[in-house]
């Protein structure tokens, strides 16, 4: 101390010639902390030595907080205006900061630095810890600290200059025993540092923390001597000196000091490690514990300057698994779509301008005008055929005409786009050993490429004709199982004739495969003559399901699953049977002809079930009758409406004719609340009424009155013709609300 002030009296007299050498604070106006004593008091002889003017503030108390005293500060005060420096004192608290800060403004009109310095112990282990003993070290350290540096904070923020320190401690950055209260308010310094530089920075308020050691009345009983008398407090001021200069630029940071040592301190990260490899994966607890020697590796740590230098490193994590989930993939195939494309899939699918609820699907002028959501499945097999994915993914080679095309599975996510730039991913999910062959799980999601959503989600299942017993496994929890249908004879069934172009016409849709078209890659593949695609069939279907359940609005279908179980020969007819369970409809696509089902286990998930009325027998189909969509359309109005239907308490039953054949015939047992093909099951019918089936088709649609019909011959009732009257509204279903 003494070759301080002897030092500071040589460097005052030469003020002017070294001026321009040595470091000083003439015209500077410095607050310093509890400067009576320890610490405070070397940074205020020092400052004061070199042109400063001092406030000496110090409260006086104990080295616990107790008592007050005038004492210390008035004798550093004195000490540095027999150096001939100027200094007053201040008694406050610093929990008073700002009559701390109105002695600098009154003595001498101005503040240049605020060190804040006073300090304190009440150590106790943490068990033992009181309230008091927390909040009087909070205070005093941290609170006071703010309020010192905030009174003194409009004075820099005007003068665009300011330099303050703040004081921490090797306790708060590492612990120590008993210093629960200490460590913590030390630490807290540092969040304030670092957020004072912040918000300073651009005003040249620099802010940074000093964390001495040295030998002061604070540690006297706990440094062994030897070492406590080499810790002078005088070592220690130079450092805080420099950081307070307005030549110093440092900000924001941790200055280690002690016996003449100085270091810079940083809150430093391990390089870590990313615990998703993409977006789509979870974190669970297990993975954090395989990764945990990773996590906190530093050999590769390194210190962020400033919350954006991290949000940016996270945004980049973010990107890398970003990225990672765009090339978690086998393949991408873009694709562009517009109405010539929606319009070609449905005459492929055997849309038909027969059928008006399929101008929908076929005229880009029409209401409503939509693509059907199967033309989605159509990306699966394209994309195998246009990648080497599933040749890249078995331990074998193979004959693609050895690949069929075994389940599939599509879900809808969006209002599907009628023209839109697509790009859909795929992913081999899993590959089974199932002995007498491969089957290979392919992911198949659809993105509409302008706005990243996805439309669709599809897995194809691939089957490789003799290519099992690789060992492989034979289960895999990607499987979407296919569904049995409900053992009961159909609810509604609907037959329509391929055309023998039909698979020449759904290839131009983009599944090129030969075997749908050369009589020789056929047969190579063991069939006589090129056969249908299997989505090509599952289209037919689709438009059945539809027209009949959700009145040919294919904005409420959801998903569908099918498997394909035997090939279908371009000219045959296909007959979808179909039963409904709430919004579920199950089907089971057969050869007409030949009674072979060709598409077994299958359903579709609707949004909602509007009852449309399929025109059945497009084509050539004999046992059907367009009258029976409408049976079966009465038929669930009958099951929704029972209490209504029991009123009318009556069975009654339709002769259907076609040119006046006699060709089905339908029963309305209202007694019993149910309809069903055929003649009553008991007893005799209350009316029998007997039309023409494309007249049944005219009432229903409201295009033909019942009575009008009833007057010109083409309706008519044997037995009750009162009760007959109250079928009015059963036989207009498009009306219908029984
Ligand atoms: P010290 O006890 O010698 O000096 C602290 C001074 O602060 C005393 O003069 C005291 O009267 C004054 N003071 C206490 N409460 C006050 C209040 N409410 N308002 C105004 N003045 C008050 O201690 P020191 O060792 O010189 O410590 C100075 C600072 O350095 C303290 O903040 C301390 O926590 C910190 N520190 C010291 C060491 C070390 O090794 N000495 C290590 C780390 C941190």
């Amino acid at each position: 101390m003494a070759d301080v002030s002897r030092d500071c009296n040589v460097e005052i007299k030469d003020v002017d010639t070294k001026k321009m050498q040595e470091l000083r604070f003439d015209g500077r106006v410095i607050v310093v902390t509890g400067a009576g004593a320890g610490l405070g008091r070397t940074y205020a002889l020092l400052f004061a030595s070199r042109g400063a003017s001092i406030v000496v503030n110090d409260l006086g108390s104990n080295k616990h907080g107790d008592g007050s005293s005038t004492k210390s500060a008035d004798a550093v005060v004195e000490e540095i205006r027999q150096n001939g420096g100027k200094a007053v004192a201040n008694y406050d608290s610093v929990l008073d900061g700002e009559k701390i800060i109105k002695t600098a403004i009154d003595s001498f009109g101005r503040i240049d630095v605020v060190v804040n310095n006073a300090g304190i112990l009440r150590d106790t282990s943490f068990a033992k810890m009181t309230e008091d003993k927390w909040d009087i070290i909070h205070n005093i350290h941290l609170k006071g600290a703010m309020k010192t540096t905030q009174a003194a904070w409009p004075y820099f923020i005007k003068q665009k200059y300011g330099r303050i320190i703040f004081t921490s401690s090797n306790s708060g950055l590492y612990g120590n025993f008993g210093q629960s209260n200490y460590s913590s308010a030390k630490l807290g310094l540092v969040g304030l540092t670092n957020t004072l530089a912040v918000e300073g920075s651009t005003k040249n308020i620099y802010t940074n923390v000093i964390v001495p050691t040295a030998g002061s009345r604070l540690t006297e009983d706990i440094i062994p001597p030897d070492f406590f008398e080499q810790l002078k407090p005088e070592l220690i001021a130079p450092v805080v000196f420099w950081l307070c200069h307005e030549d110093c630029t440092e900000n924001g940071s941790m200055i280690e000091t002690a016996l003449g040592w100085a270091g810079k301190c940083h809150i430093i990260r391990s390089a870590g490690c990313v615990l998703r490899q993409n977006l789509s994966v979870d974190v669970t607890p297990e993975t954090v514990r395989e990764n945990w020697l990773k996590i906190t590796d530093m050999t590769s740590a390194k210190r962020f300057n400033s919350i954006q230098e991290v949000t940016t490193e996270l945004f980049g994590v973010l990107e890398r698994m970003k990225s990672a989930s765009l090339n978690d993939v086998d393949h991408i195939l873009k694709n562009d779509y517009n109405f010539r494309d929606i319009i070609l899939y449905a005459l492929g699918v055997g849309a038909t301008v027969q059928e008006p609820n399929d101008i929908r699907y076929l005229y880009e002028n029409a209401d409503e005008f939509s693509v059907l959501p199967t033309f989605f499945v159509l990306y699966g097999p394209m994309g195998c055929m246009n990648s080497s994915i599933v040749q890249d993914a078995v331990p074998f080679t193979f004959n693609p005409t050895q690949v069929l095309h075994g389940e599939q599975y599509l879900e809808i996510h969006k209002r599907l786009p009628t023209e839109a730039t697509v790009e859909t991913r795929f992913k081999i999910q899993d590959i089974l050993d199932k002995g007498k062959g491969t089957v290979v799980l392919i992911q198949h999601d659809t993105y509409d490429v302008t706005t990243g959503e996805k439309l669709s989600s599809g897995q194809m299942s691939a089957f490789i004709v003799g290519s099992g017993g690789f060992k492989g496994k034979q289960t895999s929890t990607f499987v979407i199982p296919t569904i049995d249908p409900p053992t009961r004879k159909p609810d509604v069934t609907v037959t329509q004739k391929t055309n023998d172009d039909q698979a020449a016409l759904y290839r131009l849709s983009g599944d090129f495969n030969p075997l749908h078209i050369d009589t020789a890659v056929a047969m190579m593949g063991g069939f006589k003559k090129p056969i249908l695609h299997g989505l090509c069939s599952l289209g037919f279907s689709i438009r059945h399901v539809l027209q009949t359940y959700a009145a040919g609005d294919a904005h409420l279908f959801k998903s569908i699953k099918v498997r394909f179980a035997k090939p279908v020969i371009p000219g045959q007819t296909l007959r979808t049977d179909m039963w409904r369970n709430g919004n579920r409809i199950h089907f089971q696509t057969f050869i007409h002809e030949t009674g072979v089902s060709v598409i077994t286990g299958a359903y579709v998930d609707l949004l909602e079930i509007k009852m449309g009325l399929p025109r059945a027998n497009l084509c050539s189909a004999k046992t059907n009758l367009d009258s029976d969509a409408i049976f079966v359309t009465i038929s669930e109005q009958v099951k929704q409406n029972q209490d209504e239907a029991k009123k009318v308490n009556a069975v009654f039953l339709y002769n259907i004719t076609v040119d006046g054949k006699h060709i089905s015939e339908w029963t309305l047992d209202l007694k019993n609340g149910e309809v069903h093909k055929g003649k009553p099951k008991s007893g005799k019918a209350d009316a029998t009424l007997t039309l023409e089936d494309k007249d049944m088709v005219e009432i229903a649609l409201g295009k033909l009155n019942p009575q009008l019909a009833f007057m010109r011959g083409k309706l008519k009732i044997t037995g009750n013709i009162m009760l007959a009257q109250k079928l009015k509204s059963l036989m207009e279903t498009n009306k219908a609300k029984l």
